[in-house]
C-alpha cells in the first residue's frame, strides 16, 4: 500500500508544479487569444481595403462606360437621322446641295468623330458629310458592310478597331432599309482612338492600373496602357474574364487574360455594345495593409516573446523557490547523522497513520530500538566510533523496512523508532528480528553492538492516542533489556485485539 494513495501526499508535495503549469497554460491561452484577435482584425482590415478598392474601381468603370455610351449614343442619333432621311421620298426630287443639307444637317461633328458616309447596296460611296462630291470608294468588302447586308436586325454595329480613313478608329454603322425592309446600303461613322486617349488621359491612374474597353463578344476595342498587340484581339478564348468569373457589374481578383500581374478587375454593368473592365494591382491595393501587417506583426511577436519569456522566467523562479523550500523541509525533517527521519517527522507520520488506521480499522505497529551497552561502547572506542555504529544501525534498519508507508526514524540519542502501518504484532516482530539479526551480523561481535527491540501493534480507536502505542513499545523494549538484551519483545496490549 503506497502512502501517497492514502493521503495524496506526493501529489500535494509539489503543488508548485500545478501552479507553474497553470501559469504557462494561462500565458499560452492569453497569447493565442491575443494573436487570434489581432489576426481577425488584420483580415477585417484587408477586407475593408479590398471593398474600398472595389467601390473606387466600380465608380471608375461606370464613369468611363457612361462617357463612351453617351458619345456613341450621340453619334448614333446622327446615323439614324441620315438613315431615315435618306429613304424619305421627297429627297429624290431635290438638288444635291439640298440633299446634303437635309442628310447631314444634324450630323455630329465633334473632334474625335470621323466623317459620316453613306454607301449604297453595292458598297459604293454615295454621300459624305464633308464633301458634296466625294471621291469614289468601295466598302463592299468591309465586315460591317457584309454584316448589315446579310442581317437586317443588327441595329448599330461596332466594328473591330481598324485603320479607317488613315486613323485608328472604331467604325459605327447602321443599315439603311427601304420601306419593305430591303437593303439599300449602310450609313457609316467612326470614333477615333484619340477620343479614348483623351478620355483616359483625363483620369488619374497609378502605374499598373488598366482600363480595357471590350466589344460585347470580348474583342478588345481599346486599352490603357495602350498596346497595339492587344487592341483588336478577341479574349473570348481565354479563361479569365469569362462570364462565369467576371459578370456584369461584378469583380474578379487574380491574373487577367493580358498580363501576369494579379489585379482586382471590376466590370461595368453595360449590356449593350461594349463593356469596360478596370483593374488595379492587388499589390498596390494591399500595400498599406501589408505595411500595417508588418508593423502590427512585429509588435505582436515582440509582445508574445516578452510574455513567453516572462512566463518561463517566472516558472523557473517558482520551481527554484519550491525546490529550495522542499530541500529546507527535507533538512528540517531529517536526522543529520543517520539520514533517517527525525523525531518531529516521526511524530507527524504516526499522527497521520493513526488517524487513517482509526478510519479504516487497520492495525498500526511500532518498533522501539535501542543500542545495547552503548555507553560503554562510547567509553571504550570514543564518541566518533559510536556515531559510526549509529549510522550502521540506521542502515540495517532502512534495509529492513522498504514499504512506502514505513517510517524509520532516529528517536533520540541511540534510540530508533520504526512506524509500520498495517502490520500485526507477529508481522512487526518478523521485521524487528530482521533488523536485530542484521545489526548482529554487521557488528560481528555481539558483545559490542547489538540492539534490543520493543514491538507493539494495535488497531486504534478514536478514544486512544498514539502515545499509548509508543508507551507499550517502550515497555516491551525495557522488558527486552531486562531479559538480557539483543532480543525483540512483543508488547502485551490488554483489551485490544491484535491482528495476527
Ligand atoms: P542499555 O541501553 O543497554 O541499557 O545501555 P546503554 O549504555 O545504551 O544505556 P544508556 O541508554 O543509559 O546510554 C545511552 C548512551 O548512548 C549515552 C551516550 O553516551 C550514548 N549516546 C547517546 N547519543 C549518542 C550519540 O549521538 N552518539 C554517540 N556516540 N553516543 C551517544
Ligand atoms: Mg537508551
Ligand atoms: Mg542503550
Amino acid at each position: 500500500m503506497a502512502r501517497k494513495s492514502y493521503f495524496g501526499k506526493d501529489a500535494g508535495r509539489r503543488p508548485w508544479r500545478l501552479s507553474v503549469k497553470l501559469l504557462i497554460a494561462s500565458s499560452v491561452a492569453a497569447v493565442i487569444g491575443f494573436s487570434a484577435i489581432c489576426t481577425s482584425v488584420m483580415f477585417d482590415m484587408r477586407r475593408g481595403e479590398e471593398e474600398l478598392a472595389r467601390q473606387t474601381l466600380q465608380n471608375l468603370a461606370s464613369g468611363v462606360d457612361a462617357d463612351i455610351s453617351r458619345n456613341i449614343e450621340l453619334y448614333d442619333l446622327s446615323l439614324r437621322a441620315v438613315a431615315s432621311n435618306l429613304v424619305m421620298p421627297q429627297i429624290k426630287g431635290v438638288g444635291k446641295e439640298i440633299q446634303h443639307l437635309i442628310l447631314f444637317d444634324h450630323a455630329a461633328t465633334a473632334r474625335h468623330f470621323g466623317v459620316i458616309q453613306v454607301f449604297d447596296a453595292q458598297g459604293k460611296l454615295t454621300h459624305e458629310a464633308a464633301s458634296l462630291d466625294p471621291a469614289p470608294e468601295d466598302r463592299s468588302d468591309e465586315e460591317y458592310f457584309q454584316v448589315h447586308r446579310s442581317n437586317p436586325d443588327v441595329g448599330l454595329y461596332m466594328s473591330r478597331p481598324m485603320l479607317h480613313r488613315s486613323a485608328y478608329s472604331i467604325v459605327l454603322s447602321r443599315r439603311i432599309n427601304d420601306s419593305d425592309g430591303g437593303f439599300l446600303g449602310v450609313v457609316v461613322g467612326s470614333i477615333r482612338f484619340s477620343y479614348f486617349h483623351e478620355l483616359f488621359g483625363r483620369l488619374t491612374l497609378t502605374p499598373g492600373d488598366t482600363i480595357t474597353v471590350l466589344r460585347r463578344d470580348r474583342m478588345v476595342i481599346m486599352r490603357t496602357p495602350f498596346d497595339l498587340d492587344i487592341v483588336g484581339k478577341n479574349l473570348a478564348e481565354r479563361k479569365n474574364w469569362n462570364p462565369a468569373n467576371l459578370q456584369q457589374g461584378g469583380s474578379y481578383a487574380g491574373v487577367g487574360p493580358v498580363d501576369p500581374t494579379p489585379r482586382l478587375y471590376v466590370r461595368s454593368a453595360n449590356t449593350s455594345l461594349f463593356f469596360v473592365v478596370v483593374g488595379k494591382p492587388l499589390a498596390s491595393i494591399l500595400s498599406l495593409w501589408y505595411r500595417e501587417v508588418i508593423r502590427i506583426g512585429a509588435v505582436m511577436v515582440a509582445l508574445i516573446l516578452f510574455v513567453l519569456g516572462t512566463t518561463l522566467f517566472l516558472a523557473r523562479e517558482i520551481g527554484r523557490r519550491a525546490e529550495a523550500e522542499e530541500k529546507l523541509e527535507e533538512l528540517a525533517t531529517t536526522d543529520a547523522l543517520t539520514g533517517l527521519k527525525n523525531r518531529r517527522k516521526f511524530d507527524c507520520e504516526i499522527d497521520l497513520e493513526w488517524r487513517r488506521a482509526t478510519r479504516n480499522q487497520t492495525p498500526v505497529a511500532v518498533l522501539m530500538i535501542d543500542a545495547d551497552h552503548f555507553k560503554s561502547y562510547n567509553d571504550r572506542f570514543g564518541h566518533q566510533a559510536g556515531d559510526q555504529v549509529l549510522v550502521g544501525i540506521a542502515i540495517c534498519i532502512s534495509d529492513s523496512v522498504r514499504r512506502a508507508g514505513d517510517c524509520p526514524a532516529r528517536y533520540g540519542g541511540e534510540e530508533f523508532a520504526v512506524l509500520l502501518p498495517g502490520l500485526s504484532a507477529v508481522e512487526a516482530l518478523t521485521v524487528a528480528e530482521t533488523i536485530r539479526l542484521k545489526v548482529e551480523q554487521w557488528a560481528e561481535d555481539p558483545n559490542v553492538t547489538t540492539v534490543s527491540i520493543g514491538v507493539a501493534s494495535m488497531t486504534p480507536t478514536a478514544a486512544i492516542d498514539w502515545s499509548y502505542l509508543i508507551e507499550a513499545a517502550d515497555k516491551a523494549l525495557y522488558a527486552a533489556k531486562a531479559n538480557g538484551r539483543n532480543q525483540s519483545v512483543v508488547a502485551a496490549i490488554p483489551q485490544l485485539a491484535l491482528v495476527a
